[in-house]
């Protein structure tokens, strides 16, 4: 049987190589092109970074077309890779479990997060190769009980040299990404399109029959199993005539930065440890989106800035268009949680000893969810209501709600569960 699956991250990979073992003839069709890392050496832009040049990124997405920034409403940004692995390659390797609304629709991940935990073994980075100020930070974070823990990242730390720029790409191989998965599925026979966009999909008397490229190609299958992430997915089902829901989540990223001079944050693997509370973490986080991009940033060298993020579990209220557009805001109680949040970095930052002045980064989000999700009627077929037969759902918009964790895992578990659904 044949199998198209749109999109190469988290979701997509997983799907196209479980499906491959299977026995299916697998096609990946994937928007972007293949990565590739940014350049190590940023020092070129710090003198472009404090002139204001780099503007909001258009310049830095014209260099490093693999990472997409968008607003969605005056005070946010939404970030995503448009790439082959998707995502995955501009994540900071961290592997952790979250199921956040799950339950409430009869959902249980627990083996599938076993198996690839099993295959991936995350594990934290050893608190002797912290920076001193992140130890610092998690002492004092200790302190206020707040309950800190290192992070179980994907991490090979033999081939890491720390450069802490993971949000960038692993030039030296060490974080795993999906692209490994992909690679796995390409060994055993799958087939990787890359640079072709999927506008929709083909359907006739309720069967799928394949996808339509934007450039108006047919490309005919058995079974499509949409992986574009939770805008992709949106747009392309919107552009088929399907409903998608209004319910779009992001989990919001807010960094909270002081001062110490010459503390070099940035020299280990970003959120060595989180501290999870109701619907946010927070850990320790340079931010390199607000260096080069945040205003009210510019005057502090990166060696000077301690930085702890905050990173909230939205409300479930963004909206995606057919034609791509993205309409997705904070609201009243999203910033009122955020603001508590933040109050909570600032405790740490001042019982670690850290300078003030204390500044807010930008508002950003790269946790796309939610747009066609499950609920307690369709969790156990995994069949989102009224898609055709054959077409399927395996990513992060099935996901009904925000996480505010990270989602990597989430995504692959669920990807799993969906793939062997299929079969
Ligand atoms: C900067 C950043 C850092 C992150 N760090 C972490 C982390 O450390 N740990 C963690 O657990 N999570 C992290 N995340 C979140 C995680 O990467 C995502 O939640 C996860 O990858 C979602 O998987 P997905 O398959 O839904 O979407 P994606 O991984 O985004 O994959 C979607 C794919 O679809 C492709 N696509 C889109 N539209 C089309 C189309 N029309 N036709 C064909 N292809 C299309 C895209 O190019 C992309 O390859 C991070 C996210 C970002 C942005
Ligand atoms: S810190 Fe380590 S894992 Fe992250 S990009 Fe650098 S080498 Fe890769």
């Amino acid at each position: 049987m044949k199998a198209v699956v749109v999109g190469s991250g988290a979701g997509g990979a997983v799907a196209a190589r479980e499906l491959q073992i299977r026995g299916f003839e697998v096609t990946v069709l994937e928007a972007g092109a293949p990565f590739r890392p940014f350049t190590r050496r940023l020092s070129w832009a710090e003198p472009l970074r404090r002139s204001g040049v780099l503007g909001e990124g258009e310049i830095f997405e014209r260099l490093f077309p693999a990472l997409k920034m968008r607003r969605s409403s005056p005070e946010l940004i939404l970030v995503r890779g448009l790439t082959v692995g998707g995502s995955t390659v501009l994540s900071c390797g961290n592997l952790v479990r979250t199921d956040r609304g799950l339950s409430e629709i009869g959902l249980n991940l627990s083996p599938e997060f076993d198996e690839l935990e099993a295959e991936l073994c995350p594990c934290p980075v050893p608190e002797e190769k912290w920076s001193g100020v992140t130890r610092e930070l998690f002492y004092a974070a200790e302190k206020l009980g707040l309950n800190p823990r290192a992070t179980p990242k994907a991490i090979d730390l033999n081939r890491c040299n720390r450069c802490g720029l993971c949000e960038l790409g692993c030039a030296r191989g060490a974080r795993w990404d999906a692209g490994r998965f992909l690679a796995q599925a390409i060994d055993r026979g799958s087939l990787l399109r890359s640079g072709t966009a999927v506008a929709k999909v083909a359907v006739e008397k309720n069967r799928v029959t394949g996808v339509v490229t934007d450039s108006g190609e047919i490309i005919g299958s058995d079974v499509v199993v949409l992986a574009a992430g939770g805008i992709g997915t949106a747009q392309i089902l919107a552009n088929s005539g399907y409903k998608t829901a209004d319910r779009l989540w992001a989990d919001i990223v807010v960094t909270l930065a002081g001062i110490r001079q010459n503390s070099s944050q940035l020299c280990e693997p970003p959120m060595a440890w989180y501290a999870q509370h109701e619907g946010y973490i927070l850990s320790p986080y340079p931010d390199i989106l607000s260096h080069y991009f945040h205003k009210p940033w510019r005057r502090t060298r990166i060696e000077d800035r301690v930085g702890i993020m905050v990173k909230l579990a939205d409300m479930e209220n963004g909206r995606v268009g057919a034609d791509g557009n993205v309409v997705k805001s904070l609201t009243e109680q999203d910033r009122l949680r955020l603001e508590a949040a933040l109050g909570q970095a600032r405790e740490v930052m001042v019982k670690a000893g850290i300078a003030a002045p204390y500044l807010t980064g930008v508002a950003n989000a790269g946790h796309l969810g939610g747009t066609v999700p499950l609920e307690r009627t369709t969790a156990a077929s995994l069949r989102p209501a009224g898609l055709a037969d054959g077409l399927w759902v395996a990513d992060l918009s099935l996901v009904p709600r925000s996480q505010g964790m990270p989602t990597i895992l989430l995504t692959a578990a669920l990807a799993l569960r969906v793939a062997r659904k299929i079969v």
